[in-house]
């Protein structure tokens, strides 16, 4: 009882250090492209999402596993290595962040690879998760999700994933992950109404397949003004699809001006406003 009075009157006394001072009300999220496929958000809350932590055989990846310290949440798209399936494991376990695999599958992955089941949120397309203010809804792709390292148990990934992200203030982004474009896009386009969308560039992607993907999420979505790119290499090889490309397509399809192919800098935070 004494003890209990002690800390309290100590909470009192010293209110900055018993508890991490509480984010500022109002702050805009910031996003973080850290190379490949993998992103980082910052909400106005302070939650820290990361998306798609491909790192180690990353190249372009502007991180080492040891520089990420922090995450409430990481979201895999599917099983393939380069959309951080592997690099997720770890980070998963030292920063305790719940882990959301694409597909069913992919957690029952994660859990025999060592990722405690708790940490684990098994999901499928459909699914709707709320971490404090932040919803984050699993979409499907046309995609595969073959996983690095397939088991007896666990031999594919279940079905690839997007995902619908909506922070605090309401400011929503679409994360594509490596999908083709699908009718779905104007549902979520029109259901949803992102304000951001991340869409797939890889080497050989049809860069008209990107602009459909724009023209079927504004779908009763003015919202949808700034488009980043994605999976693509700083420096793309010889032959592979470029922004410029992607950039030319949408502005055909939708019309110059109505969207923003955004070019960021690795490690660059961006303030994600509407
Ligand atoms: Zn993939």
């Amino acid at each position: 009882m004494l003890i209990a009075i002690f800390m309290m009157l100590l909470a009192l006394l010293l209110p900055g250090c018993i508890d991490r001072a509480p984010a500022v009300q109002g702050n805009a999220s910031t996003l973080e492209w850290l190379g490949w496929s993998h992103f980082r958000i910052t909400s106005g809350q302070d939650k820290v999402i990361l998306i798609n932590p491909f790192i180690a055989g990353n190249p372009d990846s502007i991180v080492k596993l040891e520089d990420i310290t922090r995450a409430d949440v990481i979201l895999v798209a599917d099983g393939h290595e380069d959309e951080g399936s592997s690099d997720a494991i770890p980070l998963a376990q030292k920063t305790g962040a719940k882990l959301i695999g694409g597909g069913f599958e992919l957690g029952s992955w994660f859990i025999e690879q060592g990722v405690p089941a708790s940490q684990v949120i098994r999901t499928n397309p459909g699914g709707i998760h709320r971490f404090d203010g932040i919803t984050v809804r699993i979409v499907n792709s046309v995609h595969g999700s073959g996983l690095p390292e397939p088991t007896a148990n666990n031999t594919y990934g279940g079905p690839a994933a997007g995902f619908i992200i909506t922070l605090e203030d309401g400011y929503t982004v679409y994360f594509a992950g490596s999908t083709a474009a699908t009718m779905d896009m104007q549902l979520w386009g029109s259901a949803f109404k992102p304000d951001l969308a991340i869409l797939p560039l890889n080497n050989n992607r049809d860069p008209v397949d990107v602009a459909q993907m724009v023209k079927l999420l504004r779908t009763d979505n003015q919202n949808l003004n700034k488009i980043i790119p994605h999976h693509n290499r700083v420096q793309p090889p010889a032959g592979a699809t470029t922004i410029d490309e992607m950039e030319q397509a949408i502005n055909d399809m939708v019309g110059k001006g109505t969207v923003t192919v955004m070019r960021i800098e690795r490690g660059k935070a961006i303030q994600l406003t509407k």
